[in-house]
């Protein structure tokens, strides 16, 4: 398998790198987080070629959800090197997409997260799902399980703090803690918006992992939760790239995509969340969200892998109007 690049200090250091290398088809830009970390938004495409191209943008909001990360980044390496990270020649036209698309990573929303987990691929080997959901929200200090899912809270109001802050939460003050994907004030928010702001995105593909309990799936594609209300035309291109993600998992040994897409089911105050931070962007936003297998014997840390690469370069192709 392709090496599993995630861990921020790796990230930095490859990003830098490939900075100073491919200056014509990266452009690697970063945010600095609370933490001192730099979040970054990798803009792809060869600058040399100048006019309108289609775009689109691929991001991880969540820390325990790794894959997304290292998938990115071997796409990144494919794109600007001709190879993967392990040095296997790619099978991507890669002048053919650096030509004629522009392509904007951000392969990790909230570095300071992913740093602090005890893992750097959640392959069920070693944590049961319970003790996963307690890294990811924090220790509950009466029950030593699972924390609140808030979408920003205040460690210095709050009555009972987590015996161990998830990582799932991005410190964006000395005592404030958002879950990126739920509040505007996240390093993710603040780049989308950033983002928008310059261009128009024609795909922005949502990248997540799942614990999918209770069946043997290892994928699956979720719409926006407000799907009914987009405009028909994004629906109807929603509906196309989503049969074209799933069509590409197929072709991955062991895949088993649930064949059925949906909007995302949340109700109550989890829904409220994503009309209030995401109902605007999905009027106007060709949105998918993957969610790939995470912390299972079923799906280690080659199937996480192939499956966002898949993808992402599925997405690609679609962008391409292959
Ligand atoms: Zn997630």
């Amino acid at each position: 398998m392709s090496e599993w690049v995630s861990h921020p200090d790796q990230v930095d250091r490859l990003v830098r790198q490939w900075a100073e290398q491919y200056p014509h088809s990266l452009k690697a830009e970063a945010r600095q987080q609370h933490s001192g970390r730099p979040v970054w938004a990798l803009t792809v495409t060869d600058t040399r070629v100048e006019r309108e191209k289609p775009a689109a943008m691929f991001y991880t909001p969540h820390a325990h959800e790794p894959a997304p990360v290292a998938g990115q980044m071997n796409i990144v390496s494919q794109l600007l090197t001709g190879a993967e990270l392990d040095g296997t020649p790619t099978r991507l036209p890669r002048e053919d997409i650096l030509a004629s698309v522009e392509l904007c990573f951000m392969p990790d929303a909230n570095p300071a997260g992913t740093a602090a987990a005890p893992v750097e691929c959640w392959d069920g080997s070693q944590y049961t799902n319970e003790e996963f959901w307690a890294w990811m929200r924090g220790v509950d200090p009466e029950t030593g399980k699972m924390w609140k899912r808030v979408g920003i809270w205040d460690d210095s109001v709050e009555d009972a703090l987590p015996l161990r802050y998830g990582i799932v939460y991005e410190q964006i003050s000395e005592h404030e803690y958002v879950e990126p994907n739920r509040h505007h004030r996240s390093s993710l928010f603040q780049w989308i918006f950033e983002l928008r702001g310059r261009r128009t995105w024609d795909l922005a593909l949502d990248l997540h992992q799942t614990e999918l309990c209770g069946n043997t799936n290892t994928a699956f594609v979720i719409y926006p939760c407000l799907f009914d209300e987009q405009p028909p035309e994004i629906q109807e291109k929603e509906r196309r790239w989503a049969e074209r993600i799933i069509a590409a998992w197929d072709a991955i040994d062991g895949a088993r995509p649930i064949r059925e897409t949906k909007p995302l089911n949340y109700t109550g105050e989890q829904r409220q969340y994503f009309v209030d931070c995401w109902g605007d962007l999905y009027q106007d936003t060709v949105l998918l969200t993957t969610e790939i297998r995470n912390n299972s014997l079923i799906c280690g840390a080659e199937c996480q892998q192939a499956h966002n690469e898949a993808a992402i370069v599925a997405t690609i192709e679609e962008l391409m109007g292959e």
